[in-house]
């Protein structure tokens, strides 16, 4: 690797930071090796962190002349390259000041924040140190490439970007709902119940929350197949995932579920949305013909 941190020089946000790294590192190996990356950025050591309920630290100046980072001890090598991401994200993006002078602490909550108040600087950055280490270990135009032979939603793909870039399989499948191209959220269950839901901008408002368990008529209780399954995709009544409102009509929505060892599964959420209504071409079909036609273009059917 060849970046320096003159190269990055004045770049205060993820984005503007992963671009520069890339406009120099035109030859960046995928999976990005991310710990290289962060000693050539001036970072001089990777240590174990022993700190009860955080997962990762930096230790660093005000002015950044250096940085050690700190990985949870035990913490398996998805995590760890995310958590090396992350740090090298607080230590790149100059505006990130810790509560303690020159130590950053993050918790595993830390590392999940996607979104923050605009008021909340501490949680602000959490999410720029997210977005950082997401963006450079599935580089956009790189994750654009891989995805472009496989135009049709599935979750088997967001598993393919998983081994590829080698990264979890939740933070590949929420780049995957991010950069497929058609509107995809996921949502992980853990035993039945919802722990977490990525919904990219655009995608419909969900009717669950966080803790509910998955809608009744979902294909995650049809299917409960052994870890590592992933069902056909199924179209579900948009009414089980989605806010609907009278007179307003409903997208069409499919699902596909991928169960996982230790009672975890995912959902893929995809729905079709009719943009325009004038260019509908199924306008003129009566609605029998429509269903029809959905079930012919669905990709499977349990
Ligand atoms: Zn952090």
């Amino acid at each position: 690797m060849k970046v320096t941190r003159l190269d990055l020089d004045g770049t205060g946000s993820p984005t503007g930071l992963v671009t520069k790294i890339l406009k120099v590192e035109t030859d960046l190996a995928i999976p990005v090796k991310i710990e290289e990356l962060a000693y050539q950025l001036d970072i001089s050591e990777i240590g174990e962190l022993t700190t009860d309920g955080f997962e990762g630290g930096l230790i660093t100046d005000d002015i950044r002349s250096v940085g050690g980072i700190l990985v949870r001890k035990g913490a398996n090598r998805h995590r760890r390259r995310f958590t090396i991401g992350h740090e090298l994200g607080h230590f790149l993006l100059p505006f990130h000041k810790p509560v303690k002078v020159g130590e950053f602490l993050c918790s595993r909550e830390a590392m999940r924040l996607w979104t923050a108040n605009e008021q909340d600087r501490y949680a602000r950055m959490e999410v720029e140190a997210n977005q950082f280490s997401a963006l450079m270990l599935m580089p956009p135009p790189q994750l654009r490439t891989f995805l472009a032979g496989m135009k049709t939603p599935d979750l088997a793909n967001a598993l393919a970007v998983h081994e590829h870039f080698d990264v979890s399989r939740e933070a590949a499948a929420r780049a995957y709902a991010q950069y497929q191209g058609e509107k995809i959220a996921i949502v992980v269950l853990k035993d039945a119940k919802i722990l977490r839901i990525y919904r990219p901008a655009g995608f419909p408002e969900l009717s669950v929350r966080n803790g509910q368990p998955a809608p009744r008529d979902s294909g995650f209780y049809i299917a409960p197949g052994a870890a590592g399954v992933i069902s056909p995709m199924r179209e579900i009544g948009a009414e089980h995932w989605l806010e609907t409102k009278w007179a307003v009509r409903a997208p069409s929505l499919y699902e596909q579920v991928a169960h996982q060892s230790g009672g975890f599964a995912m959902v893929l959420l995809w729905a079709e949305i009719d943009d325009d209504e004038d260019a509908d071409p199924e306008e003129s079909m009566t609605s029998r013909e429509r269903y029809k036609d959905r079930i012919s273009r669905s990709v499977g059917r349990y």
